[in-house]
């Protein structure tokens, strides 16, 4: 490589940090002379999370945990020394409920997003009616599907188990993560394990049996069964940082700092490829520079926005990525103005059920620390892809939903002791049915331009870990191109 290199990297949320980090890592163990300017539009990075610290609480504003059977961001907490900052769910409440008929009912014993690893805990539960509890039994005579093609979260599960454990159960699970209507979620994009389970047994129900009695045999102690009294999502799986999610930012801004610079303030308005093989890189002062490689770590259709003028099927492409918004209403109470015991993380609330509220996580009895004794936070999640009407309405109007819901569901009497309203407007990607074959066109255009990598969540994955590999795979990849020519 003859003389400097540079690299911009376009957005300061985790997804950008993670990439200029590594970025770093790479330049420091290869000693190449690259430099890193990272650009931001708002005044912070740290794009959709961050955390409060209000009168005691620590109060996450965005992402509260990440799951940790995706490596990449427990990886990166490691790398930036933060490995004792990792904290690990509160096993005494390891447990969810979900709104029934009004009131919350503990989600079955076992049941795991889409599939009941104990059938009779299911069969006795109230969700089901006789002929639902029938359609779930029957899942293991379903035949498999022989076509090959992507399928809706609905139609898979309808086609499984019926239509009652789609909307009772299914539907709020899943939707939770996704805030997506399941009619249009992509199994093959998001939760491909169950589709190559009924690939592989011919059925999800006989997949688990297959699993316990092959662990059973070979003394594994049935590791896919989860303890006795867990139930909902794979809780044991997720991780937080004791002070706080904002740690992982702070940190790994430190670090970027180090090694890049930093542009605040600065609205990346246009990029523009070069005869000379440079990007030309505008920000809304008006000023331009020129780069070697560039890294797009942006909202798809924001990503597209900058590249409209230069590769047009490219932009229409990345602008073909649906985009929900939701709203996060974080509201702290003292426990003796609560009926309800919130012996759990959480409510999920299913659609059916015709409330204002998509669900209710209980953040201090998920991690210990985040509340004071005898006082107690929730984060109210509103809109999404199913309702999202409830996200347009006012700031006052929202926050009297979320009090009249919370008060009916649960009890919450009197004043909160704080509120803070958070709204992400199109933060959420919606990974729709032939996510991933648009998303492999997008990677066969974007490997045309030699030197620019996209990256985010919008594409193959939309956690915190996702974020995380998705930035780090695209600085890999524009310093690989950059180092070899
Ligand atoms: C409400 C909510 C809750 C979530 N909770 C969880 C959770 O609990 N666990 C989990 O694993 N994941 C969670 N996620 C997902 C996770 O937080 C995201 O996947 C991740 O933070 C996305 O980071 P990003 O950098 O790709 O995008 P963003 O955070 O959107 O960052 C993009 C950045 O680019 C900047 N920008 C935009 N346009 C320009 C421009 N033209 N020029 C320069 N800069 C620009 C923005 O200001 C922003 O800082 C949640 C997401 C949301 C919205």
């Amino acid at each position: 490589m003859n003389g400097t290199r540079s690299i911009a990297v376009v957005g300061g949320g985790l997804t950008g940090l993670a990439a200029a980090h590594h970025l770093g890592e790479l330049i420091e163990a290869k000693q190449l002379p690259i430099e890193v300017t990272l650009f931001e539009a708002s005044s912070r990075v740290g794009g959709v999370f961050g955390t409060l610290h209000i009168d005691g609480h620590i109060v996450e504003t965005g992402a509260d945990s990440f799951i940790t059977n995706k490596p990449w961001a427990a990886d990166l907490c490691k790398r930036l020394g933060l490995e004792d900052q990792l904290i690990s769910t509160n096993s005494e409440y390891q447990r969810s409920f979900i709104l029934y008929e009004g009131r919350p009912v503990q989600t079955p014993d076992g049941f795991e997003l889409l599939v009941p690893r104990k059938l009779r805990a299911l069969l006795s539960s109230p969700f089901l009616s006789p002929q639902g509890k029938l359609d779930v039994a029957n899942e293991a005579f379903v035949p498999p599907r022989t076509d090959e093609a992507d399928e809706s979260l609905a139609d898979f599960t309808r086609r499984r188990f019926g239509q009652e454990m789609l909307d009772r159960i299914v539907q709020p699970m899943v939707g939770g993560i996704y805030t997506a209507n399941p009619e249009h979620l992509s199994m093959q994009a998001t939760l491909p394990r169950y589709v190559n389970m009924e690939r592989e047994h011919g059925s999800l129900l006989r997949a688990v049996w297959q699993e316990r009695t092959s662990s059973e045999q070979d003394g594994s102690g049935g590791e896919m069964d989860p303890p006795s009294g867990i139930s909902g999502a794979r809780y044991g799986l997720f991780a937080s940082l004791k002070d706080g999610m904002s740690t992982l930012l702070d940190v790994l801004e430190q670090r970027v700092r180090s090694i890049a610079r930093v542009e605040l303030e600065s609205p990346v308005l246009s990029v523009a490829p070069q005869s000379s093989g440079w990007y030309r890189v505008t920000t809304s002062g008006g000023e331009a520079s020129t780069f070697d490689g560039l890294i797009l770590a942006l909202p798809a259709y924001r990503s597209g926005q900058l590249i409209t003028e230069w590769d047009t099927s490219l932009a229409e492409r990345l602008s073909q990525i649906p985009y929900a918004s939701s709203a996060i209403l974080v509201s702290a109470h003292n426990l003796s103005d609560i009926e309800h015991p919130l012996n759990a993380f959480g409510l999920v609330i299913p659609h059916q059920e015709k409330r204002k509220v998509l669900a209710v996580s209980f953040l201090s009895r998920k991690f210990k620390g985040r509340s004071p004794d005898g006082t107690i936070q929730l984060r109210t999640f509103i809109g999404g892809a199913m309702q999202p009407e409830l996200f347009e309405r006012d700031d006052a109007s929202l926050i009297a939903m979320v009090r009249e819901e919370l008060r009916d569901i649960l009890g919450v009497r009197g004043e909160p002791l704080f509120h803070h309203l958070a709204r992400y407007e199109r933060a959420m990607p919606q990974y729709h049915v032939g996510h991933l074959d648009l998303v492999a066109d997008i990677e066969r255009r974007e490997a045309e331009h030699r030197g620019l990598a996209l990256a985010g969540n919008a594409y193959r994955g939309v956690g915190v870990p996702d974020s995380v590999h998705s930035g780090e795979q695209a600085a890999a990849r524009v310093f690989n191109e950059l180092a070899i020519g």
